[in-house]
């Protein structure tokens, strides 16, 4: 298993007002797989999802990528596999404003021993001929493809989408989503993205459900198997 969750428990608050968020997540999912978690809004989704991104600690339980547990590394170590192995993409873009598409793309190269291609990138994107222009001369939805490849550009292992289309409009989002899907088919980063938008899970290729921080269910989308 490419990335195993098991008994993951996590908590806020003490005695009386404690609130458990995570009652003990259990999943695995495969290398190259889209991982949709939906649920209500409250139901654990970013708290899952900050912990499998090693931007969270779990009270108990563990995340093993690769069989090595993030749990067991040090802060250095935990820094460096988060900068080597992950990708994140967030429902705010936090583009540098004074950067332009490239060049801001260009910053998620920073430690990367094997970064993309830039115009190759640029063109997956459908941002080449955008590539001069400052993020005050984009659209939303052409910010947020600037953020996807800033995500991207080192060739993360896994892709960690934090409601990606909050921002955008129903069309925007498809788009998105398209690209999203495009980058894993084309570069094969193991995606894993948080929504409550029920939706997005005809794109993945496993959905967890999660209410109330237990998964309900856990299955492969059969529909997206047979599209292929
Ligand atoms: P979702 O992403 O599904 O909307 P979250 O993981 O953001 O859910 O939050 C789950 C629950 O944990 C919510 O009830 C939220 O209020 C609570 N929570 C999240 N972060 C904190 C925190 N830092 N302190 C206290 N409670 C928190
Ligand atoms: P909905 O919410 O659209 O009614 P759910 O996602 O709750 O459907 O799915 C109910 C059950 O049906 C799931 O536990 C799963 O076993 C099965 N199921 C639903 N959609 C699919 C699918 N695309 N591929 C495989 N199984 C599915």
């Amino acid at each position: 298993m490419f990335i195993e969750i098991s008994n993951l428990k996590k908590g806020y608050g003490y005695d009386g007002n404690r609130v458990e968020v995570l009652k003990g997540i259990s999943a695995g999912v495969e290398k190259g797989e889209i991982c949709v978690l939906l649920g209500p809004s409250g139901s654990g989704k970013s708290t899952l999802l900050n912990i499998i991104g090693g931007i969270d600690q779990a009270d108990s339980g563990y995340i093993a990528i690769k069989g090595e547990k993030t749990i067991d590394m040090n802060e250095k170590k935990l820094t460096r596999y988060r900068r080597k192995h992950l990708g994140y993409i967030f429902q705010m873009y936090n583009l540098i404003p004074n950067l332009n598409v490239k060049e801001n793309i260009e910053v998620g190269a920073y430690l990367s021993d094997s970064p993309l291609e830039i115009n190759d990138l640029l063109k997956t994107l459908g941002l080449y001929e955008h590539r001069h222009k400052l993020p005050n001369q984009l659209s939303g939805g052409q910010q947020q493809r600037t953020a996807i490849g800033r995500a991207i550009i080192k060739n993360p292992d896994i892709l960690i989408c934090d409601e990606p289309t909050g921002a955008l409009d129903y069309k925007t989002s498809k788009e998105i989503l398209k690209l999203i899907e495009d980058v894993n088919t084309k570069y094969g980063n193991t995606v894993i993205m948080v929504t409550h938008n029920d939706a997005i899970k005809n794109m993945a290729d496993r959905v967890i459900k999660i209410r109330d921080g237990e998964i309900r269910k856990n299955y492969i989308n059969e529909e997206k198997v047979c599209a292929q």
